[in-house]
């Protein structure tokens, strides 16, 4: 919003006139190493392509101001550029990298070369046949008089958008939302680039910084986040646990006889299961965040609650778990989904259901530190384990629990 407004400013100050001049160029430099280095081409790509848009545009524009007038091959250029840019911005942006690195790069090479080349061969032999060609309407009735590009920038820009929003929803990453509203951007720009002074400059660069911003983005989830469950990985609970105030209360949740669940019903069905687990921690209320400690193991961080203000909470969610009917599909089960729910409606079909079994603790005056706390409801864990499984138990009582059992045994 911050760089569309920008774009609207009529009179800049040298600062930032220089700054706006200078950006691209920066933005392509560091987005641009950022992605080589790590080796993501696709980005590396998509940016080249927004650059060399930005590089051609920019020195049009250029001598429209210093001469106050376009110069002779203004129109063809644009055209060119208003052709090719969504075409190669929504190739690059649906390729996904292979694993051969080399050839990957080459062929992105090949292409853009490809392209560019034929774009100035035509350019420099046929200016003016190419210039009709695509100024030319082609449909007439489906011409509205807002369309300042050529018309067949149109569907090159509809088709990119349709295969870019199809990418999103079924892989909803950083970086595809990125590329989406990064071609919509472009849109924007085109029709403004001769008469917003910095639009090209600004929205050229928001775009890059955009996708080198989901670049680092993803990384981030993929540091931070547990791949399998989506929540928040041991990494994050360490630092979200360097965070916590005076008041807070911890809990591990573990699930019941796992390891026997496995050996029955197969790995995959046991990864199914913690994802199940995982999306109903993740819901508990009272202001609770759930954490994949490991393996089987949740943690759950309460920050500036009590014991009490957190219990219902747990065993509310421990109920809905137990309670909770996972129905297994048959390995056998036929692809066409009416017969498969004839058969589920018979005998064929199974459900399955899992515990867990939860220690709790709060920070007291002897249990100082968030790793001293966690300690404790590892150890109100281990009580839950041997209480029967399936059940919340507070650090508290375990002790009491333990008290109580030395009685009985004096
Ligand atoms: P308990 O009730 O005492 O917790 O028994 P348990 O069998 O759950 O305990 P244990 O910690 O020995 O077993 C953990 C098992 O969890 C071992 C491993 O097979 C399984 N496990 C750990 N991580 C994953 C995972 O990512 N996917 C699957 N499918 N299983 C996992
Ligand atoms: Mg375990
Ligand atoms: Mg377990």
């Amino acid at each position: 919003m911050a760089g569309l407004s920008a774009a609207y400013l009529k009179d800049l100050n040298v600062f930032f006139t220089s700054l706006f001049n200078v950006l691209p160029t920066l933005v392509l430099l560091l987005g641009g190493s950022y992605c080589a280095v790590y080796r993501r081409q696709r980005e590396l790509f998509l940016m080249i392509t927004v650059y060399v848009v930005y590089f051609l545009l920019d020195t049009q524009t250029d001598y429209y101001r210093d001469n106050g007038r376009v110069r002779e091959d203004a129109a063809v250029v644009f055209h060119l550029c208003c052709l090719l840019l969504p075409l190669l911005f929504s190739i690059y942006a649906l390729w996904q990298e292979k694993t051969h690195l080399f050839r990957d790069f080459v062929a992105r090479c090949a292409v853009l070369f490809a392209v560019g080349s034929l774009a100035l061969a035509l350019e420099q032999s046929f200016p003016q046949a190419l210039l009709s060609w695509l100024a030319q309407i082609r449909w007439p009735a489906l011409h509205g008089r807002w369309m300042s590009l050529i018309q067949l920038s149109y569907p090159m820009f509809l088709i990119g958008f349709v295969t870019l929003a199809a990418q999103y929803w079924y892989q909803p990453r950083p970086l595809h939302a990125a590329q989406l509203v990064g071609l919509l951007g472009l849109f924007w720009m085109l029709p403004q680039t001769f008469i917003l002074p910095f639009t090209l400059n600004i929205m050229c660069s928001q775009v890059m910084l955009m996708i080198a911003a989901g670049v680092a983005h993803e990384a981030y989830q993929m540091a931070f986040r547990d791949e399998l469950t989506g929540l928040p990985g041991r990494r994050a609970l360490n630092e979200r646990m360097q965070r916590l105030g005076r008041n807070y209360v911890l809990a591990m949740s573990d699930v019941d006889h796992f390891k026997r669940f496995n050996d029955t019903h197969g790995h995959d069905v046991g990864d199914q299961v913690l994802r199940l687990v995982a999306s109903k921690l993740s819901k508990v209320n009272g202001g609770g965040r759930a954490y994949r400690y490991g393996g089987e193991e949740f943690a759950v961080v309460f920050a500036g609650k009590t014991l009490d203000e957190c219990m219902p909470h747990l065993e509310e969610i421990r109920e809905i778990i137990a309670n909770y009917d996972i129905k297994l599909r048959n390995p056998d089960r036929p692809n066409d989904d009416q017969q498969g729910r004839q058969r589920r409606a018979g005998s064929g079909a199974s459900s399955v259901s899992v515990t867990v079994s939860i220690g709790v603790a709060e920070r007291q005056a002897e249990q100082r530190t968030p790793e001293e706390v966690l300690k404790c409801a590892d150890q109100a864990l281990y009580a839950a384990k041997g209480a029967g499984r399936n059940c919340v138990v507070a650090a508290g009582q375990t002790r009491r629990g333990a008290v109580r059992m030395e009685r009985a045994a004096g």
